[in-house]
């Protein structure tokens, strides 16, 4: 397939929602499908409420977006939908950034995955072009993983990494092993690698996984061919230093939108995710598990609304910058989190952004799917 490298006009930044199917735990409950989709951008969130005299209700939203992709879009598909149209101009000077967002078990990890491979794929086809070739274009893999606010190298045995700033604000994650890669095949490995020393596996069900952001990034560089003379002045020197970037692309898994307790299945349901100590299956045995859950809305109001002020601070950030670049804003908040200090230098200059929100479609998680929906909308 011929893969274009003319200048194309893909927007600054693309918000694609997409649904998962309903899962077997999900329909063993048989709870119901709350989130229909209507065409390639819109869609509606079903939202089951009760009143005060418990009967219960339905309230819609109605949600638009660049795409909105449903429960039987492929991940080769979501592929062509968000990054393949940025492949070629990484190559003229581009860094992009495509991430995952939305509660633990919305399908973050499983839409993530299969996307740096399919953009090596392209990239490696692009290398081989003459213009390219002739250059000398080089393709350089990077996987790293932030937890707790600390950089883990997910290539070399979860080396802890420090960033720094240097002279022209140039960010550097000190020791972070790059590796070139020409092979497909040795792109998966690399990235199978770093996905098994990743602090999870990538089920989600680990509480653990929710809690980090995992950042693979694909870079092209252009090798600067050194003479003899130049060669021998710079023996000591690493390969990086023969190298000049040109492009990036980042692609990040990142933590589960949700607080880190709403994580386990079995909880997700039965309890108040601020105050375990409540079972409402022991208290109100006769009502079914949603109107269980607005119950506990109810009576955990003090503490729904402690969250909203609690969100993952990088979340936050990560929003905030992406606001400011679109809107052109000089002054960019990188300061803000680990997460978009280290994206800093993806954020500036010839960007572009994808972010991916991925929701549940079960009636339970109502409230989580539209927490990601408002949440990319005001990226938009
Ligand atoms: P997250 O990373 O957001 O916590 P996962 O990607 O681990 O969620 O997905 C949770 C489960 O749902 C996994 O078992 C995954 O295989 C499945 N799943 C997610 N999205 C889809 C999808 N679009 N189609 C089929 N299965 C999916
Ligand atoms: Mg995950």
């Amino acid at each position: 397939k011929e893969i274009s490298t003319r200048e194309n006009n893909v927007a600054k930044i693309k918000v694609v929602v997409r649904k998962r199917p309903l899962n077997r735990k999900e329909l063993s409950r048989k709870e119901d499908d709350a989130v229909a989709v209507h065409d390639s951008s819109s869609l509606t969130v079903y939202e089951p409420k009760l009143k005060v005299d418990l009967t219960a209700y339905v309230e819609q939203h109605e949600f638009c977006f660049d795409a909105v992709l449903d429960e039987d879009v492929s991940n080769d598909e979501v592929y062509r939908e968000t990054v393949e149209r940025i492949i070629p101009i990484i190559f003229q000077r581009t860094k992009a950034t495509c991430f995952a967002y939305g509660q633990t078990g919305s399908g973050k990890t499983y839409t993530m995955q299969p996307l740096p491979l399919r953009a090596a794929q392209d990239m490696i086809r692009l290398l081989q072009q003459p213009v390219y070739r002739n250059q000398n274009f080089k393709l350089w893999l990077s996987y790293f993983e932030i937890y707790g606010g600390k950089l883990y190298d997910l290539l070399s045995d979860r080396r802890h990494l420090l960033m720094r700033e240097d002279g022209k604000k140039q960010v550097c994650i000190v020791g972070l092993q790059e590796f070139e890669v020409s092979d497909v095949q040795v792109v998966r490995e690399y990235i199978e690698r770093g996905n098994a020393a990743r602090s999870t596996g990538s089920t989600g069900a680990n509480e653990e996984s929710s809690r980090s952001h995992a950042i693979l990034q694909l870079a092209v560089k252009k090798h600067i061919i050194v003479t003899e003379t130049r060669r021998q002045r710079d023996r000591d020197a690493n390969e990086a230093k023969n190298t000049k970037a040109v492009g990036k692309i980042s692609f990040i898994d990142l933590a589960g939108s949700e607080r880190g307790a709403d994580t386990t299945d079995n909880d997700r349901q039965t309890r108040c995710y601020f105050c375990p100590q409540i079972h409402l299956p022991i208290i109100f045995p006769n009502i079914n598990l949603v109107q269980l859950k607005n119950l506990l809305t109810c009576i955990c109001y003090y503490h729904i609304r402690i969250e909203g002020a609690e969100i993952n601070k990088s979340l936050l950030a990560l929003k905030e910058c992406i606001r400011a670049l679109d809107n052109d804003q000089i002054h960019i908040p990188f300061r803000g989190s680990k997460l978009t200090e280290v994206l800093r230098d993806s954020f500036v200059g010839n960007s572009r952004t994808v972010m991916i929100s991925c929701i549940s479609p079960n009636a339970g998680s109502c409230e989580h799917t539209l927490n990601t929906l408002r949440y990319a909308d005001r990226v938009k």
